[in-house]
């Protein structure tokens, strides 16, 4: 098989199952399977993956690279799309994805919002409002106190928080985290349950309501549901083994 070809009918089985065990786990948790948004992430798999499943209904779609994702964005410009950009952000790329995506779900450090909420103000203003774009984001946590891993230490949270609510053109979302890659399914559920109680702290301390919670990948999805999640990102269990 070149590396090319995409098996539509083999994506389109495995994402119709995905969707029907996210819309379970939502139910036996006693939640509404609207309230859980499935991304489809499809770094590293070509813009036709994207094209089929997007044609079959799928909106949302998640990458983590940034010249990947914008010539996926190009190439795919007449289809209608929610781009989310889930990877991690060098500061000085800020300025490539301010505006392009409906939600940044890694901002980490304070450097990185500021350099993106410098590049919201040098975008034009919308219509004929004359109105500031805003920018949605969600603020990253290293969930599990790992070393090199993305994310702003539980214990900063709070001030990243108060300082990026300050700037004018970025609207915190809410949170997205990742558990060690050694926790799997059950595991991984205390990170999560983690996540969902800083982000009720936040709310209650910084005041301004932040409904998202982003975790769950294709090992623990289930386990994210039920402990909260609004955004669940899955790439394999989707599009199978990325190419490279
Ligand atoms: C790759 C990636 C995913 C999807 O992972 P799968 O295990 O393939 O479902 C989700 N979130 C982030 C941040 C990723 O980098």
């Amino acid at each position: 098989m070149n590396e090319c070809h995409v098996d539509g009918a083999a994506i389109i089985a495995r994402y119709d199952a995905v969707v029907e065990k996210v819309a379970e786990a939502a139910r036996n948790s006693g939640r509404n399977p609207k309230d859980v948004k499935l991304i489809a992430v499809s770094k590293r798999h070509p813009a036709e993956a994207i094209k089929i499943l997007n044609k079959h209904g799928q909106l949302d779609f998640g990458e983590n690279y940034v010249q990947e994702a914008l010539s996926k964005q190009e190439e795919l410009a007449e289809l209608t799309v929610n781009w989310h950009f889930i990877g991690h952000l060098q500061s000085k790329k800020a300025k490539d994805v301010a505006g392009r995506f409906t939600l940044i779900h890694s901002i980490d450090r304070l450097a990185l919002a500021q350099k993106l909420q410098n590049r919201m103000q040098m975008l034009p203003v919308s219509g004929l409002d004359g109105e500031r774009k805003v920018q949605d984001i969600l603020l990253q946590v290293n969930i599990g106190d790992e070393a090199q891993k993305s994310g702003v230490d539980k214990d900063g949270l709070f001030e990243l928080a108060e300082q990026v609510a300050a700037f004018p053109q970025l609207r915190i979302c809410g949170l997205m985290g990742m558990p060690p890659a050694s926790c799997v399914a059950e595991e991984a559920r205390p990170f999560f349950s983690n996540l969902r109680i800083l982000r009720d702290e936040l709310v209650t301390r910084i005041g301004i309501p932040m409904e998202h919670l982003s975790m769950g990948m294709t090992q623990d999805y289930v386990q994210a549901i039920e402990e909260g999640a609004t955004f669940v990102r899955i790439g394999t269990e989707i599009f199978g083994p990325r190419p490279y």
